[in-house]
């Protein structure tokens, strides 16, 4: 996994305590270093894919990040077929149907 991005975080300055808050006042001001980072998004994903417990990553604490998680999950589920749907034919196009609505 590239971690490369780990270098250009706005906390790579700040002491790593800081983003292991005891308090919401801690996670609160951790957030605001992370609101303007440049690698708020990949931070945010390896939190998630890392499946890290504690601190305030990408911009979202520990309770966020089980929430996005749980989203994630509800909308895999969702969009996951159901036991019983028929299979798709092999070749069977998806490409938009022309005149169809669309969102
Ligand atoms: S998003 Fe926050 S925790 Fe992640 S690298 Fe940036 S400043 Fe650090």
């Amino acid at each position: 996994m590239d971690t490369s991005w780990m270098a250009k975080g706005n906390c790579r300055d700040e002491p790593a305590s800081r983003f292991f808050p005891s308090d919401g006042v801690g996670v609160e001001a951790a957030r605001r270093i992370c609101a303007t980072c440049p690698v708020k998004d990949p931070c945010l994903e390896y939190a998630l894919d890392q499946r890290v417990d504690h601190g305030v990553w990408g911009g979202a604490s520990e309770r966020e990040r089980r929430r996005i998680l749980k989203r994630r999950r509800a909308a895999s589920e969702r969009s996951a077929p159901s036991p019983g749907s028929p299979p798709t034919p092999v070749g069977a196009s998806t490409a938009p149907v022309p005149g169809a609505v669309t969102d």
